[in-house]
Formats: structure tokens, sequence, C-alpha cells
């Protein structure tokens, strides 16, 4: 086993109790903390963790990713905090790669580093009309509900009664229950103020659902779509033609695999019809969107067009156009069809795939050589799929990998020269402001109380100047969640 092999690590070398491992993670989402516990847990490796965040608050799409209303998915970041709790491990949040500190930074302070940066993008349709208004990404609907600082002036138009959202991934689901659930149900979570707020104003009452293949290769769980389907006030409208499905269509779908479940609920749904309900979700598969219409620069609809199935050289079903369109009425139209990686400068990217190309976790170049102690975990790994308990596999694999090469090739002599500084001196010369854990948890008992008042698990403080406001009054007022003479405690600006 590699975690076992730093039992041997002679005194003073990396690794050791004299002269720990230092990673450095850049990003703080459910990928990074895995990486980080799964470092702490490796038998006689001595590693110190430092993880580095954009923003002041941790845990990327845990918080600002997963819907409000699944809140009991949130709660896996107690598991979270106690990484964090970890001695060793420190958390520098409103911390910019490429802002505060640089690739090449992190590189000459650390023995090794982890990008642990998600996939931050989206993918494009690449069909006219894309950049009208009321034309939006998942990402950006999910981050303004969410109270993400970069989203909070989206503004959807919700004075529209219908739109379209394309893509029947579960991120497509998230996005239509928040447009037509009840928003007095809404306003019981830590959906953010101004969210519900608009959405008790929308006048959106149906939503097209648009997935480009068959109800066979839905890429939503059966929960997901049990939870669409049962929304009060709202009928989940199937066409009954398009989930009745023939012998052949069904050969390799087991019973009682999730997939045959899935069909079986929605062929029992299809028999209810159009329903009596207010708000109606119209689930259409088999339609891909050719282009999103607009007038006065508004999206105003968009020309679908019907799929037939065929399966490609390599056997994978795939969707084709017949060349029959049809025309729906649409005043908001939101892709839901998947998220995509951002370049870091200084970084490899594979443009095709929007991910960091490894191999096993470990980082390679151009000419496909590995990169020595650059490792990346999560979605920037492996593309954006998986549910968030994926990623401790995913992390687990690439750190094996970092111990692996320590042991191979335990880093230049240089590791262990003067000049070699903490980040602290860094941060502190190039005056930037960052936020520790015990600062977030401030923020973060700050949140949970302003929530109590109504029933809410929280209620965020948004946007970044807020939230280090917050923090600088709570610390200022004494309310440190640690022995004030903690170094862990100590205000960093
Ligand atoms: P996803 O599961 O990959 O779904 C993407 C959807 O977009 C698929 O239906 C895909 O269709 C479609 N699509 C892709 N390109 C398209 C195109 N050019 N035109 C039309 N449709 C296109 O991605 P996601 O929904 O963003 O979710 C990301 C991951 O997070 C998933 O693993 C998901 O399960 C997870 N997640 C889980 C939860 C939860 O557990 N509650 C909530 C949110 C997200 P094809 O199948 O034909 O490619």
């Amino acid at each position: 086993m590699a975690g076992g092999t730093a039992d041997r690590r002679r005194p003073g070398a990396v690794g050791s109790a004299e002269r720990p491992l230092r990673v450095a993670i850049a990003g703080s989402g459910p990928a990074a903390f895995y990486a980080a516990e799964s470092l702490f847990r490796r038998k006689g490796l001595a590693v110190r963790v430092d993880v580095f965040e954009r923003l002041p608050t941790p845990y990327g799409l845990v918080r600002y990713g997963v819907a409000p209303d699944h809140e009991n998915i949130r709660k896996v970041t107690s598991t979270y905090e106690q990484t964090a709790a970890r001695p060793g491990f420190r958390f520098f949040g409103n911390v910019e790669l490429g802002r505060d500190v640089s690739v090449d930074d992190l590189r000459g302070l650390y023995d090794q580093v982890v990008y642990a940066v998600g996939a931050a993008s989206d993918r494009r349709l690449g069909i006219p009309g894309e950049e009208l208004a009321g034309s939006i990404s998942s990402a950006a609907f999910v981050g303004w509900y969410t109270g993400h600082p970069d989203w909070r002036d989206l503004n959807p138009d919700l004075s529209v009664e219908r739109a379209a959202v394309f893509g029947i991934g579960n991120v497509a689901l998230d996005v239509t229950r928040i447009l037509l659930r009840d928003p007095e149900e809404l306003a019981r979570t830590d959906i953010a103020d101004y969210a519900v707020e608009a959405l008790r104003e929308s006048r959106v009452r149906e939503v097209h659902l648009i997935g480009r293949r068959g109800v066979a290769q839905a890429a939503f769980s059966p929960k997901e779509i049990e939870e669409l389907g049962s929304l009060s006030g709202v009928d989940l409208v199937v066409d009954r033609r398009q989930v009745r499905l023939s012998d052949t269509e069904l050969v390799g779908i087991e019973r009682g695999t999730a997939r045959r479940k899935t069909i079986e609920y929605l062929k029992a749904k299809s028999e209810g019809g159009e329903g009596t309900s207010p708000r109606k979700i119209r689930l259409r598969f088999l339609a891909s969107p050719v282009d999103i219409l607009g007038e006065g620069g508004r999206v105003i609809g968009v020309r679908i067009e019907k799929n037939e199935l065929a399966r490609d050289d390599e056997g994978v079903t795939r969707a084709r156009g017949t060349g029959e369109t049809e025309v729906l009425d649409a005043g908001l139209v939101c892709r839901a069809i998947g998220y995509r990686g951002v370049p870091i400068p200084g970084v490899p990217f594979d443009e095709a795939r929007g991910i960091i190309p490894n191999k096993g976790g470990q980082v390679v170049g151009k000419d496909g050589h590995p990169v020595p102690r650059q490792y990346v975990v999560g979605w920037a790994k492996r593309g954006p799929s998986g549910l968030i308990g994926t990623n401790r596999a995913c992390s687990i694999r690439t750190v094996d990998r970092m111990v692996e090469e320590l042991t191979t090739d335990p880093g230049p002599e240089g590791s262990d020269a003067p000049g070699r500084s903490d980040v602290v001196v860094l941060l502190r010369a190039r005056g930037v402001r960052w936020v520790t854990f015990d600062d977030w948890k401030l923020l973060d008992g700050i949140e949970r109380e302003r929530g109590k008042a109504d029933g809410r698990p929280r209620r965020k403080v948004l946007g970044v100047e807020d939230q280090l406001k917050v923090i600088t009054q709570a610390s200022g007022a004494g309310c440190s969640s640690r022995d004030p003479g903690s170094p862990s405690a100590r205000r960093s600006w």
C-alpha cells in the first residue's frame, strides 16, 4: 500500500515528523476536503495542508450548488469540519489563485500542489440566440438562488409565463423545481433572500424540460424525478408514447435498476395526462434546441428539432436530428447541459474535455509526461459528473499517487533549503486579507443564528464585502469559537 511506505521515512526526510510534507490545495469543495482527510490519514506521514479558496466561505458546490431545499445533502460538511479541526490544517479563504497567489508561488512554497478547482463555467449549446437576454446557464441560475457572490445580480426575468430548460440531468431538475416550487416552502430553506422575494413575484407557470435522448438515457436520478413529480400545485406531464418502451428498447435495462424504476415511474405518471394543477412541467424527450428566438433582444421562444436514437461506432446511443422542427413559447431559457472547467494560467488544460489533463490524478503536460508535484482532484480531474461522495474515492486515488511520488522521488534537496517561507509571510507582504477557518465558523454561527428566528437552517450573508464585514465585527466582539490565544484563532487581517 502506498500509504504504508511513509512509515519508513528517514528522520528529516519530507513527510517525517521533523519535516512534514507541505501540501497546498487550491479550492475548498468536497474533493479538496476528501484529499486533505486522506493525507492526514496516511500512516506515518506527517503532513501540513493549506487550503486556498477564492471566496471567504468554504465547501464549494455544497454551499453554492446544492439546492436550498436539499438541506440534508449539506450535512456532509460536518465531516469536513472534522478535517479542518486536525492539527496541521489551515484555511485561507478570500485568497484567489492568480490574483493573490500565483501557481509559481504555491510551487515554490509547497512540496505538492493539488488543484481542486472544480468546473466553474458551463457548456454552450452553440446555437443562434444563446446570447439573448433571458437565455441563462444553470451555473448562473443556481449561483443566483444559492447566493453565490458572482451571480447575485443575475436578475432573471421571472415575469414570463413559460420557461424552457435544456438537459435532463439532476441540475436541470433542480432548476425546474426551484422555478415552480411553492416559494413559501423555499422561504424555509437557506435560499438567498433576494431569490425567494423574486420567486414570490414570479409568473412562471410552465416549464418545458427537454432532453435530447430518450427516457432510457436520462441523466437524472429516480429520487430527483420522483421529487419533481410530487411537488404540490405542479403536474409533471409526460407523453405516454415517449415512455412506453418496446421489449427491444428495454433490453439490457434490468428490473429493479434505477433506470428501470425511472421508466416505470414516468410510465405511471404519463397516465395522469395534463392533470389539474395550476403549474406544469412538460417533460419531453428526444428533442434538441436548434435556435433561440428573440424579439427586441429578448428571448421569446425556442425552435426544437425532434431526434431519433442511433448507435455510433462505439455502441453509444446518440441523438440524431430528424429535420422535423417545432417552436415552443418561452420567455426564459436555461441551458443545464453540464459544467466545464476553466483553465488556470500556468497549469496544463485539456480544451476538448475542459479538465486538467492527468494520469490517475497527477497532472500531465503537453508531452504526456507527468508534471512533478502537481495533482488534481474532483471535477477538474474527471469532468463534471458524480455525486458528492464520488469525490471521496477520486481524491483518495490522487493521494495514493502523491504518496507514491514521495516514496520514489522525495523532491529536490532544496525542499529544506532556507528561503522556503510560510505563505503567511507572502500574504502579509501583499496586504491580502485572508479568512481563517475560525473566521468562517464565526460567520457560519451568525448565519445559523439569523436563520433560527424564521425556522430556517441559515440566512446567508450575501456578498464578499458583507461577509468580511460581519467577520470583522464578530471577531471584534470576541466571539471566536476557539481559544483566542491559539495560533489558528488569531485574526489574520
Ligand atoms: P449531467 O448529469 O451530465 O446532465 C447533463 C444533461 O445535459 C444530460 O441530459 C445531457 O444529455 C444534456 N446535454 C449535454 N449536452 C447537450 C447538448 N449539447 N444539447 C442538449 N442536451 C445536452 O450534468 P448536470 O445535471 O450538470 O449534473 C452534474 C453532476 O452533478 C451529475 O453527476 C449529477 O448527478 C450531480 N448532481 C446531483 C444532484 C443530486 O444528487 N441531487 C443535484 C445536482 C447535480 P446526454 O445524456 O444526451 O448527454
